[in-house]
């Protein structure tokens, strides 16, 4: 027996379901375990935005971005002083990635 589009399946596993239409599982074991893993999936939060980390990367980008704003010659390279780094707030622990040229 084929099972197309059109005959019901159970949500969890997804074999033919026979009987009731209504029927959206074909055991108490796979209505369990599909409401089990639904409500897994409802408790999970997006990280919040407000968390310290999040606070402290954002910050560290606002400091960079205030540096890409000078106008530099096409190919031109970049330095900024750590200090200065520091001096703004700019915490070296957290970034999110990091930049090597072919000289490294
Ligand atoms: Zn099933």
């Amino acid at each position: 027996m084929s099972t197309s589009s059109l005959e019901p399946q159970c949500e969890n596993c997804g074999k033919p379901l026979f009987g009731r239409t209504d029927k959206k599982f074909c055991n108490d074991n796979c209505r369990n375990h599909f409401n089990r893993i639904k409500g897994n999936q409802k408790k999970y939060k997006d990280p919040t935005p407000n968390s310290e980390i999040f606070q402290i990367i954002k910050r560290n980008h606002e400091i960079l971005s205030a540096y890409k704003k000078l106008k530099l010659a096409e190919g031109t390279i970049q330095f900024v002083e750590r200090d200065d780094l520091i001096r703004k707030g700019y915490h070296f622990k957290f970034f999110t990635s990091i930049y090597v040229d072919a000289k490294g």
